[in-house]
């Protein structure tokens, strides 16, 4: 720990658990007081505790990012508790299979809700806290938002929403002088839940061949740990990417490279 994040306070989204948790834990290991927040508190609580017995500054936080009461309430409740608010990490998110004619306009509605819907309140309250004295936004969008996948199309379009979206925002705060960053992170395969789940709803035969497929299209191999996601969220975090606003930051072994 070289104390990278000293001073800031930080809200990751989705963060008891996989690419969230990771990042979590690594802002709060280079100094920063982190905020984690989830659907699922017996998770958030249990690792928050955790890491708190190893030393970490770390919160959890029961907090829905598809409800803008939520996010006011928790935003409003950092800022009190901690003074100001740095970082933003727009992580919570969902994938569910379901090619375009077997997908309900329910289960559309609810990835975008999650997804796409959850990131524009994440950052415009984050820009409400944030402005008067900067930070940094990181939205993390995924592979799928830069090319289409045709199990996935409700994801896909939620995270090339995200993408998009993610400039905007950061053309709107440099244009007004906020000092606040605002960065997309895309992902490859990574071994969470979120990929277990959903290659686990399939049927077993159809699960093991898309795996293996899966597999053979990552030119490193092998999926990514969360915490090889987390050291390009916790760089985007960081001061060190002080010029950086706008990019999209793509961590998937090559997949994407062809
Ligand atoms: P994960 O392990 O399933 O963690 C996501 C967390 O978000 C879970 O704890 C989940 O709770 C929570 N969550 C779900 N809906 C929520 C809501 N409405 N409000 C607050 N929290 C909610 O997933 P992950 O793989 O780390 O994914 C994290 C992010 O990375 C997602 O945005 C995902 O799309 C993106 N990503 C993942 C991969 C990958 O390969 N894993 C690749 C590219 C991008 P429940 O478990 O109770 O639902």
């Amino acid at each position: 720990m070289s104390g990278r994040m000293k001073g800031k306070v930080v809200v990751v989204t989705g963060g008891a658990s996989g690419i969230g948790l990771a990042s979590a834990e690594a802002c709060a290991a280079e100094g920063a007081v982190v905020v984690i927040t989830d659907v699922n508190a017996a998770l958030g609580d249990a690792e928050s505790k955790r890491m708190v017995a190893a030393g970490l500054a770390v919160e959890f936080r029961h907090h829905d990012v598809t409800s803008e009461a939520d996010w006011r309430r928790v935003v409003d409740d950092v800022v009190q508790r901690h003074g100001h608010l740095d970082v933003v990490v727009n992580n919570a998110g969902i994938a569910v299979i379901a090619p375009v004619e077997q997908e309900t306009l329910e289960g559309w509605r609810r990835t975008q809700a999650v997804n796409m819907e959850g990131v524009f309140l994440g950052t415009r309250e984050a820009i409400r806290a944030m402005k008067a004295r900067g930070g940094s936004i990181v939205n993390i969008s995924s592979i799928e938002g830069l090319v289409g996948d045709p199990l996935i199309p409700a994801y896909n379009a939620s995270k090339g929403g995200v993408r998009l979206f993610t400039k905007s925002a950061a053309l709107e705060c440099a244009q007004r002088g906020y000092g606040i960053r605002v960065n997309s992170v895309h992902p490859g395969y990574v071994g969470t839940p979120l990929v277990a789940n959903a290659i686990g709803a399939l049927p077993a035969e159809q699960a093991a061949v898309l795996q293996q497929d899966l597999l053979g299209r990552i030119p490193l191999g092998r999926l990514a740990e969360p915490r090889e996601v987390a050291q390009c969220v916790l760089f985007l975090a960081s001061d060190e990417s002080s010029y950086v606003t706008g990019a999209e930051l793509v961590v998937d072994g090559g997949y994407t490279a062809r």
